[in-house]
């Protein structure tokens, strides 16, 4: 059944074949980045990269920056984030004085006229900061970085409804935030206790209303599916209540139950979780029910209604994608402040160091706090851009990629093509005179479509959740 027909001028059908997707399944990376962050090593450490810093030609461009707050009051069982948990509230000063050292040793290797035009705060959760604490940090960043009010920023902040009210909602629009995306995950009570998120309908309502009194440029919902107690007649009640609310975006992530890995997911039931099959047919409810309300399927389980920005990016050929999800820009340079935060510039990324004790001792010695990274060769860049352009394009020119790169693209990958032709046999894909599209049945599974690209995929590694 095709879902949804080519309604606003581009293809947005996706085609949900079972048979397909279950053959599909299989654990695959998101791709925010390529290559994936299992890939960066020791070798490239705070030397390296400052190194770079100092001998790469001048960038000039904007700026984006992703500031990391770990810590969280209560632990959602479910959570794969790299957090603390604690009550008290006195921990994030030290943190702050980090974040603002921090700040200033990367900023002296940044012309200060570079504007940031895109600014995420993530956690753990960043409203686990006072308001005086919010209002420190934003003027920390504002002392080292060109921070704008010009409405093409985009300015966003993750929120826990828990943890704010609505007078924090006014304070972080007056700070400069011009979106903000709610981790809702279920509304089903049931579910939340069975997760130990609990969070009221009315609770989540009454911050929807301030946020469009306070008119932020965008609200987005995060969903999860594949939690315990979920089915798809209690997702259909979530998103009814979803779609009441009416954000701009909803995102969906698959739960990957990882207990080996993940210790606060022991406390989850294992039994209460949903088989397998009930986990597609909670997607499949998902992606039906988003998609007749009208919100366009973007890709990478995103959905947004038709006249958001990044519908019109997906449109135009613009649509970016970044660590924080899909985006109308891309700045050369992201900037990731704060423990386990990730930086990219054209040539590399690099991650800072876990743990806030290391991170603290490396600030205290005025080293910047990077623990690993990577430098692209110029096969990761090739098979970067590949991947990309079917995350953001759903298809390949590859005539284009070809000319871009200085390779025959048939040639070059003719391992990859063998694998795309059975793609294609099975009506994942369509080509045409060195177009490469992803068909409606296709779009469910562009990750498994990406893996084709991933040069270093080990299945004996795989730590990944499932690509559905
Ligand atoms: S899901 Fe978010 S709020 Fe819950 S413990 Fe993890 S980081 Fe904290």
């Amino acid at each position: 059944m095709d879902i949804q027909l080519a309604r606003h001028g581009f293809d947005d059908r996706i085609r949900w074949d079972p048979a397909l997707i279950r053959k599909y399944d299989v654990p695959g990376p998101r791709y925010t980045s390529y290559p994936t962050a299992l890939q960066f090593t020791d070798s490239f450490g705070a030397r390296e990269y400052e190194q770079y810093l100092l001998e790469r030609p001048p960038v000039i461009g904007p700026l984006s920056l992703y500031v990391h707050i770990p810590y969280c009051r209560n632990i959602c069982y479910y959570c794969a984030c790299n957090k603390i948990v604690t009550r008290d509230a006195a921990v994030a000063e030290r943190y702050i004085v980090a974040l603002e050292k921090e700040t200033a040793l990367l900023s002296r290797h940044f012309d200060r006229r570079r504007r940031v035009t895109q600014l995420h705060w993530g956690g753990g959760t960043p409203t686990f900061l006072s308001p005086a604490e919010l209002t420190r940090l934003m003027h920390g960043l504002a002392k080292h970085f060109s921070l704008i009010d010009a409405p093409e920023r985009e300015y966003s902040i993750e929120i826990d409804p828990r943890s704010v009210d609505t007078g924090t909602i006014a304070l972080l629009k007056g700070l400069g935030f011009n979106r903000v995306s709610m981790g809702i995950q279920d509304f089903d009570p049931a579910v939340q206790r069975a997760v130990n998120r609990i969070q009221p309908f009315d609770m989540v309502e009454n911050l929807v209303d301030a946020v469009r009194e306070h008119r932020f440029k965008s609200m987005s919902f995060d969903l999860i599916y594949g939690l315990p107690l979920q089915s798809p007649a209690s997702m259909e009640q979530t998103l009814a209540k979803v779609l009441a609310l009416d954000p701009d975006r909803v995102s969906c992530y698959s739960y990957a139950h990882l207990p080996e890995i993940f210790s606060s997911q022991r406390s989850i039931d294992r039994m209460a979780l949903p088989s397998a099959d009930e986990k597609l047919e909670v997607l499949h409810t998902i992606i039906d029910t988003l998609t007749d309300a009208g919100y366009l399927y973007v890709g990478m389980d995103h959905f947004v209604k038709p006249q958001d920005e990044l519908a019109q990016a997906l449109h135009n050929g613009t649509l970016q994608r970044n660590f924080q999800g899909y985006s109308t820009q891309l700045a050369p340079e992201l900037l990731g402040i704060g423990v386990s935060s990730i930086s990219s510039t054209a040539d590399l990324y690099c991650q800072n160091v876990k743990t806030v004790d290391e991170y603290y001792a490396l600030l205290e010695q005025d080293k910047l706090p990077v623990q690993r990274g990577l430098r692209l060769t110029p096969d990761d860049h090739l098979r970067r851009d590949v991947i990309m352009q079917l995350i953001c394009r759903m298809g390949i020119d590859t005539g284009e990629t070809g000319e871009r790169h200085g390779i025959d693209f048939g040639s070059h990958f003719a391992r990859e093509m063998r694998s795309l032709d059975a793609m294609e046999h099975e009506g994942l894909l369509e080509s045409e005179g060195g177009q490469i599209r992803v068909t409606a049945a296709g779009r469910p599974l562009v990750r498994n479509i990406c893996m084709v690209f991933d040069a270093y995929l080990d299945p004996s590694r795989q730590r990944f959740s499932r690509t559905i």
